[in-house]
């Protein structure tokens, strides 16, 4: 079954009297289990449709379907309980609270989705312990290497048991040793059945995908990976 399918999706800005249209005509599906990758240069789309997929913005034409839903017909307080029930963000910058533990950022996707205090540290530990941070629940952000941090992040993702992974340039500010490490939790991951859609620059970072696809000037182009970095 597809977690998500995009159907004609266009995206155009109105800037004064000047059209972007910074998306056009794309079509794609993704199945259950699928590990795809979207590559793209700067300027090509790749935020737009970043966003569009994890429902912090819908399409100007055609339609988004997340699990069968058809995005473009909720309101803002049902796009923000897609996002939080369906959706495992990674981003970049880790994005975590400065002031809470491993564990207290991990339990707050529950905390929104109104879970039990003892279900949220029992589910939380467990996502913990599952990216190999068993020993670090009680560290505060800065407490943590960047590639430590940024497996905390990858915890409050799947913590909720989300559909899809969304993970946008999650290495982008790692060393080249916890890319390493984040890449082998994304196979691991992978091999676990997850859904997992991965915005990068980086040629390497995408051949570990099993499926590669190129946006240039708001068009998609599909191809098959490189076989590198395996
Ligand atoms: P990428 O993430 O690949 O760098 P973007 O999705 O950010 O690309 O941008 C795609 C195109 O849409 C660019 O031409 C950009 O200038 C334009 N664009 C993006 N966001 C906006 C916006 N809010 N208003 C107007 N134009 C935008
Ligand atoms: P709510 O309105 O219920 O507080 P939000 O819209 O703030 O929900 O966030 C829902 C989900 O979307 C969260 O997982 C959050 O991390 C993600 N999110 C919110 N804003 C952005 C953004 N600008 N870029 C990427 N992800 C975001």
């Amino acid at each position: 079954a597809a977690v998500l399918d995009v159907d004609g999706v266009g995206k155009s800005y109105q800037t004064g009297t000047l059209n972007v249209d910074a998306l056009r005509g794309i079509d794609l599906t993704i199945g259950q289990g699928e590990y795809v990758a979207i590559m793209g240069p700067s300027g090509s789309g790749k935020s737009t449709l970043m966003h569009i997929l994890g429902c912090l913005d819908t399409p100007t034409a055609g339609t988004y379907r997340l699990v069968g839903v058809d995005v473009g017909d909720l309101s803002e307080v049902e796009l923000a309980e897609v996002r939080n029930s369906l959706i495992g963000f990674v981003f970049q910058q880790f994005n975590l609270l400065a002031h809470l533990t491993a564990l207290r950022n991990v339990e707050l996707p529950l905390a929104y989705a109104g879970t039990s205090r003892d279900e949220r540290r029992r589910r939380a530990l467990d996502a913990l312990a599952g990216v190999g941070l068993a020993d670090r629940v009680d560290h505060r952000p800065r407490e943590l290497s960047g590639g430590q941090q940024q497996r905390v992040a990858i915890a409050r993702a799947l913590v909720t048991d989300p559909a899809l992974i969304l993970a946008d340039e999650p290495t982008g500010n790692l060393d080249s040793r916890s890319t390493g490490d984040v890449l082998a939790l994304f196979d691991e991951l992978h091999r676990g059945g997850r859904t997992i859609v991965l915005i990068t620059h980086e040629e390497d970072v995408a051949a570990r995908a099993e499926r590669v696809i190129r946006i240039h000037d708001g068009e998609l182009r599909t191809g098959v990976p490189l076989a590198v970095g395996r």
